[in-house]
């Protein structure tokens, strides 16, 4: 299945005007108002042409594009939040299924489950859950979509209490390749249902995530601890110890990052190389004030840990990444965060080659580590520390720069990591893509060749059905 740019387009625009009046939604074609920006996704080095773009309104419509690109050997891009790193919310020449516009949530505060559209973003979800002083597990950047990142795995503030988003999945309806609609949860297509935890867009599009909620907040303690870089060693020794003891209700992140120009950062510091450490804590916020005291020991040049909403905590990395920015990320997950790997990271995070950039190392642990490797697509459970080599950029002169950081950076860290590679980090897709689902990957096949024999979701990192 390739691009249908080719000698056919004319026969496709005149089939794809067809489609215009069978669904509810709205279809763009080329040349059309809308078409231009709905080509583009987050990160503002994708820049792709697809052959229409259809706003989905409701499963109708999803089943209507499926069948489509299906009879009409379409490549089909499926697009939630749009934040996918590696620009698989869009296509050249195929049609892009964008379901934004799919944003019903639906929350039952008894049996604290939420019924979701795939349209939704975490700052969308988190809003109408903490209504109800509720969340599950989501990103640290609230406008990305609540669908790839689930798909993907998902890890963020609430990961080590609750474990990844995967983990609080309990159901899901979904429109396959054969363009029938299927539930799967314990009890109904289990095979689909381990699938899709883990094994991202790979076996038909999403239509409704059925989340279990948890109590969390409205105010949690967190929020991030700035210190030079030069003393990023004896931070790092300090913090390595802290984190080896804490509770599950308390997950951190490592960032090493160039600090902005910011009202809360110190004119002489701002442009300056720093880590910085950020926390959440779900617990009392007495006793989040008490769990940080060694990394404030450590005396931070910026100290901006305290009580705050749920909210604001997952909005916090909101203006450090903001839509059409350029990006390419690679992934790794630690064995140790010893010694020798801490001088690595230190070498590669001097070295920056955008202010942009950033070292990102989530905490995972608690209650990740308690679920098996093989309860759920998503293998790599046993692993303490994620780590993501953000590359960021404005300026396309900074692209060759900052792409050959990232990689210089992933291959530094390499000797040091499990091997494996986390689905949601990727900046391109992968040929190895065992490294992403690790042993787990014969039994993906087994089921993609079930439910998707000919490989229409091939726009992600993708599970060959042979
Ligand atoms: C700024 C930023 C911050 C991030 N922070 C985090 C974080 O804290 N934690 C984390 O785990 N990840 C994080 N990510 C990574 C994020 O999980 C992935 O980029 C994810 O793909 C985004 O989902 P989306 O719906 O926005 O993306 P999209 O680009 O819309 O979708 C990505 C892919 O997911 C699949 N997909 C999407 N929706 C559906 C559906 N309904 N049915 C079937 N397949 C579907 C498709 O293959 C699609 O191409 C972040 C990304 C960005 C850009």
């Amino acid at each position: 299945m390739g691009s249908n740019l080719g000698g056919g387009f004319e026969a496709l625009i005149s089939k794809l005007v067809t489609l215009k009046g069978l669904i509810h939604g709205e279809l763009i074609l080329p040349g059309e108002a809308g078409y231009d920006e709905g080509r583009w996704v987050w990160n503002g080095m994708i820049d792709r042409h697809p052959a229409a773009i259809l706003y989905c309104v409701d499963e109708h419509d999803v089943v209507a594009a499926v069948r489509f690109a299906r009879e009409n050997g379409l490549t089909i891009a499926i697009r939630g939040g749009g934040h996918n790193v590696a620009g698989f919310g869009t296509c050249d020449g195929g049609l892009v299924v964008d379901l934004s516009r799919m944003k019903k949530i639906e929350v039952d505060p008894e049996a604290m489950v939420a019924r979701v559209q795939p349209g939704l973003t975490w700052a969308e979800f988190d809003k109408a859950t903490q209504k109800h002083g509720l969340a599950t597990t989501g990103g640290l950047v609230s406008t990305t979509g609540i669908s790839g990142l689930t798909l993907g795995g998902g890890v963020g503030w609430l990961v080590r209490k609750y474990g990844m988003t995967i983990d609080n999945l309990i159901g899901a309806e979904v429109v396959t390749a054969s363009g029938e609609k299927i539930r799967a949860s314990e009890t109904e297509n289990q095979d689909l249902f381990w699938a899709l935890r883990g094994g991202g867009g790979n076996f038909g599009v999403v239509t409704l995530f059925e989340f279990r909620l948890h109590r969390v907040g409205p105010q949690v303690f967190g929020g991030p601890l700035f210190y030079p870089i030069g003393r990023a060693s004896e931070v790092l020794r300090t913090y390595i110890r802290w984190a080896s003891s804490l509770p599950d209700e308390l997950t951190s992140l490592v960032v090493f990052l160039t600090a902005p120009p910011a009202p809360f950062i110190p004119a002489e510091l701002q442009g300056t190389k720093m880590i910085a450490i950020a926390t959440c804590y779900t617990g009392s916020l007495r006793d989040g004030e008490n769990l940080i005291e060694p990394l404030r020991g450590l005396k931070p040049a910026v100290d901006l840990a305290g009580p705050t909403p749920y909210v604001g905590l997952q909005s916090m990395f909101d203006a450090t990444a903001p839509r059409g920015i350029n990006a390419y990320w690679r992934s790794l997950y630690l064995k140790q965060l010893d010694e020798p790997a801490v001088a690595r990271l230190v070498d590669c995070a001097s070295n920056f080659k955008s202010p942009f950039s950033q070292i990102h190392i989530h905490q995972l642990g608690g209650a990740v580590s308690r679920v098996s490797s093989k309860d759920t697509a998503f293998p790599h459970r046993e692993s303490q520390y994620l780590m993501n080599i953000v590359g960021l950029w404005m300026e396309p002169s900074q692209a060759e720069g900052v792409i050959q950081w990232v990689k210089t950076t992933w291959t530094s860290l390499a000797p040091h990591s499990t091997g494996g590679e986390y689905a949601n980090f990727m900046g391109e897709p992968i040929e190895r893509v065992k490294a992403i689902y690790g042993d787990n990957y014969q039994r993906l096949v087994e089921i993609k060749r079930k439910y998707d024999p000919h490989n229409l979701f091939h726009i992600n990192q993708n599970i060959k059905p042979v």
